[in-house]
């Protein structure tokens, strides 16, 4: 191979390196892992939300039993009063009586309560195994998309790494000069350093030169520089 064969075989080497790196770049089960994470991040706040609830309302519902237990200890104290015997008066008695129902009516009133609030509780239990199930289904798919996107991806960086050595093989075909000039311009011209002249046209900036400057550059060695865009011109390629 010619040094200028060389150089637009690299040239189409790095191209379709750098085509196979944005493509594991944007590998689509890269994409759907980022957006599935993001709503995982979304049901966990519903997790917790509905989480907060459920605490709060067993609080409220132990809150409602211990008052109840409470209420009905001050009811059997005033029962044994009134059991007792050692209460004669009957306007006493009355009294004690009239407080006994009051409490009654009290201990009733936290017990619907307390119906009310097991019954919310239920409901609150019943989301949060539904928001479970959703994040236990989400990651199982969050995991699934990983081991996809590490073989799919494993098998790019695979090939990647061979395209590489090919490259390099390529590369060191080429006088250092020569090699150094190619990775320079590599790095200032948006990753293309050669293009090849045909038709008086450069192939990697597609600008017609000049049909009395072609005639000079096509008299002269065999890798010149476009005088547009300054790029390594690859002047003749045995056929
Ligand atoms: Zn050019």
């Amino acid at each position: 191979m010619t040094d200028g064969e060389v150089l637009l075989a690299l040239t189409e080497q790095d191209l379709a390196i750098a085509r196979a790196e944005k493509a594991l770049d944007e590998l689509p089960e890269k994409l759907a892992v980022l957006q599935l994470r993001k709503r995982l991040r979304e049901i966990e706040v519903v997790r917790e939300r509905a989480a907060a609830y459920c605490r709060k309302t067993e609080a409220l519902i132990a809150r409602a039993n211990d008052e109840a237990t409470t209420l009905q200890n001050k009811i059997d104290v005033e029962q044994a009063k009134v059991l007792s015997g050692d209460i004669s008066n009957p306007k006493e008695l009355q009294n004690l009586t009239r407080e006994m129902d009051a409490l009654k009516r009290r201990k009733d009133a936290v017990e619907f309560e307390e119906l009310g609030l097991m019954e919310k509780s239920e409901s609150g239990s019943a989301q949060l195994a539904k928001v479970d199930a959703a994040l236990a289904e989400g990651v199982a798919k969050e995991q699934a998309l990983i081991a996809e996107f590490k073989s799919k991806g494993g098998e790019l960086q695979t090939e990647i790494g061979h395209m590489r050595e090919a490259r390099e093989r390529l590369a060191a075909q080429l006088a250092p000069a020569l090699g150094s000039q190619y990775e320079a311009l590599r790095g200032s011209k948006h990753g293309i350093a050669a293009g090849e002249l045909k038709g008086g046209l450069c192939s990697a900036c597609r600008t017609q030169i000049p049909s009395h400057e072609v005639q000079a550059i096509m008299a002269g060695p065999e890798i010149a520089e476009c005088p547009n865009c300054k790029r390594l011109l690859i002047v003749r390629v045995e056929a």
